[in-house]
């Protein structure tokens, strides 16, 4: 058997990673990177097959890695992990710097960023995985603790997004569950619980978005 709960005692980072260039460019949220060699310094990311970012990292051969701090504030995954970029300007009113390909690096909440070359690309299955090498990184603050995945479960209540490689959808129904009660974000898996709120969610105005990802109030079911 499986016990999906054993996933989460896997430990991960967050970070938004980008590609592109000055012209087109797109960055996202992920879990899923990690060195895999010194000798030259390589790096693995994991990347949903519909995801902008991919299109373009295959497109432009680059991507970039910022690493973001402890204390990120929900606006940036809202931005980041719960919205395409088709259509959109992810960048708009963020600090972005280019690095030396071209790609798009966010400075926002980052204590630090690498830029990779591609190297490689595997399939699999509904997720694709970029090998980058490094060519260039900068600490911005040395004293700044990483923000892991478990704390920003713990801490924005938040669930993988649909396309991390970490989702999993919710299957099972609390047989004991009270109706009524509890209402999810059907964009982020936020949960307004009315046992654990000041104002119940039928009584919250009908201009009430979700706390972490901004969706509207009808984006929410009631579970
Ligand atoms: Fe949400």
């Amino acid at each position: 058997m499986i016990n999906t709960e054993t996933l989460f005692k896997i430990s991960y980072g967050l970070y938004i990673v980008c590609s592109g260039n000055k012209t087109e460019g797109n960055g996202f949220i992920s879990n899923t990177v990690f060195q895999i060699s010194s000798q030259p310094a390589k790096f693995a990311i994991s990347c949903n097959k519909n995801n902008y970012t991919g299109d373009l990292i295959k497109k432009h051969n680059n991507f970039s890695v910022s690493v973001l701090g402890s204390q990120t504030p929900k606006e940036i995954f809202s931005c980041f992990a719960y919205r395409s970029g088709k259509g959109i300007d992810k960048f708009e009113g963020k600090e972005i710097r280019y690095g030396q390909s071209g790609v798009p690096i966010v400075l926002d909440s980052a204590i630090a960023t690498l830029e990779f070359s591609l190297e490689n690309t595997y399939d699999e299955g509904t997720h694709i995985i970029f090998i980058g090498t490094l060519v260039e990184s900068t600490l911005i603050d040395n004293n700044a603790e990483a923000m892991t995945y478990c704390y920003y479960r713990e801490h924005f209540g938040a669930k993988a997004q649909k396309n991390a490689p970490t989702y999993i959808e919710d299957v099972v129904v609390e047989e004991n569950s009270t109706q009524g009660l509890r209402y999810k974000c059907t964009i982020c898996n936020y949960i307004h619980d009315n046992a654990n709120e000041s104002t119940e969610f039928v009584n919250l105005p009908e201009d009430w978005t979700c706390p972490l990802c901004g969706a509207e109030k009808s984006e929410f079911t009631e579970i």
